[in-house]
């Protein structure tokens, strides 16, 4: 079960179109599974057009979208039916293939592998990055740079902050110190996507997030 969901005004980007490839990705992977994300974005959809028109020069702020979302939640919290996961091939498959343990992954330290996978996004200037933490295996603790947009593809970890579980979405900044690792039998693997360039401070230290910086 999904529970960590992107932000109102992350939704609204994505709605709008604004957002860079890497980053719809990481929303669209988490709208393929979270029927209340993708209905929030069903209805700003709706909605944009209508307030863009209205509204051309308007300070929208997240608390007004958060107020606005609040209303929607309380008009279709009672059982409206949303549309089932489709079967087609995800966003994720097309870029990545059917197996994500079989990727060529690279050992970085202790339990934690890596895989840059930005040249598949050319023209793009944020790096993208797999990570994979073994099953019961735990990264060291550490800060981060700028900030990470992260979606866990497979398995859960665990900080301070919780569980994050398949699909789940979690912003990451450098006021986050944690000390993840990854829980039940699965090897935990994300995806993320760091706004800032990755600023190399020792070998073993680079392309870790959001398990080691
Ligand atoms: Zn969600």
């Amino acid at each position: 079960m999904t529970r960590h969901h992107p932000d109102s005004l992350t939704l609204m980007e994505y709605s709008a179109g604004n957002l860079t490839e890497p980053h719809a990705l990481c929303i669209r992977l988490h709208l393929d599974q979270c029927p209340h994300c993708r209905s929030r974005v069903d209805t700003l959809d709706s909605l944009g057009a209508v307030m863009m028109e209205q509204q051309p020069k308007a300070d929208v702020s997240e608390s007004m979208f958060d107020s606005i979302l609040a209303r929607i939640d309380s008009d279709t919290a009672s059982g409206e039916v949303i549309a089932e996961v489709r079967s087609r091939m995800s966003p994720l498959q097309k870029l990545l293939g059917e197996d994500l343990n079989s990727l060529p992954w690279k050992r970085q330290l202790g339990d934690v592998s890596v895989l840059d996978i930005s040249e598949r996004f050319p023209g793009q200037s944020e790096q993208v990055v797999l990570q994979k933490l073994a099953a019961g295996g735990k990264a060291p603790a550490h800060t981060h740079r700028g900030e990470e947009t992260t979606i866990v593809l497979q398995g859960a970890f665990a900080d301070q902050k919780g569980v994050f579980n398949q699909w789940d979405f979690v912003v990451l900044n450098e006021q986050d110190e944690h000390k993840p690792v990854a829980v039940g039998c699965e090897d935990c693997i994300t995806l993320s996507v760091l706004s800032a360039p990755v600023k190399l401070t020792g070998t073993f230290t680079r392309m870790l997030n959001p398990f080691i910086r």
